[in-house]
């Protein structure tokens, strides 16, 4: 059981970071099956950079968008697994395009599960439904946190290990400032570093200003979405200590 007691590095915007290094037509989660050394090598990116956590690649895994969905997420959880090298492995479960349905995540969360993940995330929501459906599919399998693009006005009603903001535009405390006060649970804080190519923020200024609202707020999980390189979470694990 992971107990977010302490403070961890997780790591940045994974889609964002493997499309630097290849073109993909359709969703990147594919690359787990078509190339797997490119998303290991992306991870280890991550762990060289100072990450206490990965994601897994699997953040588009829903059925009705991948139909091999479970394929995928066995793939991602094991190539994160390996190359993890013993830091701790969340698995990512996104909310698609719309409402999603029971279906799209069962297969997902059983590859994940089976590949070896330490606990689950259900990150990028914006409404609460989505996050129920993939918690009544999960319903105890494994730790699990959800983050929010937008604060919620309530959380969901199921046994959290962390609630938290991910991805948006550049780092911003409103978001996290409306959460914190509706939540007695460890805080997450995984900013975007901008919301189009051209507002990417450089990596020392996106980790000044993240570390200084996540320290404020006494967050325990922190690290970016997309946009965040490697090179992001190195200056972010430098501003933190
Ligand atoms: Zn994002």
């Amino acid at each position: 059981m992971v107990v977010f007691e302490k403070q961890l590095i997780f790591d940045g915007g994974i889609g964002t970071t493997l499309l630097g290094k290849v073109q993909v037509d359709g969703f990147v989660d594919l690359l787990n099956l078509e190339n797997p050394d490119l998303v290991s090598a992306m991870h280890s990116e991550f762990i060289n950079a100072g990450s206490d956590v990965i994601t897994t690649n699997s953040f588009c895994c829903l059925e009705s968008l991948i139909s091999n969905s479970g394929e995928v997420a066995l793939a991602a959880a094991q190539i994160a697994r390996e190359a993890a090298h013993g830091k701790l492995v969340a698995g990512s479960l996104g909310p698609g395009y719309n409402i999603p349905t029971h279906k799209d995540y069962e297969k997902t969360v059983t590859g994940l599960v089976d590949g070896g993940c330490d606990f689950l995330i259900v990150e990028s929501v914006t409404d609460l439904k989505q996050a129920e459906i993939a918690l009544e599919v999960i319903n105890g399998a494994l730790p699990v946190g959800v983050t929010f693009i937008e604060a919620p006005l309530q959380l969901p009603d199921f046994e959290l290990q962390f609630t938290g903001i991910n991805c948006g535009a550049e780092p911003s405390e409103n978001e996290l400032k409306k959460l914190s006060k509706i939540t007695d649970l460890p805080l997450a804080f995984f900013p975007a570093t901008g919301s189009g190519p051209q507002q990417m923020m450089p990596a020392a200024e996106w980790a000044e200003v993240t570390a200084y609202i996540a320290l404020r707020y006494e967050c325990y999980l922190i690290g970016g979405c997309c946009g965040a390189s490697p090179e992001h979470i190195k200056k972010l694990i430098v501003e933190i200590n």
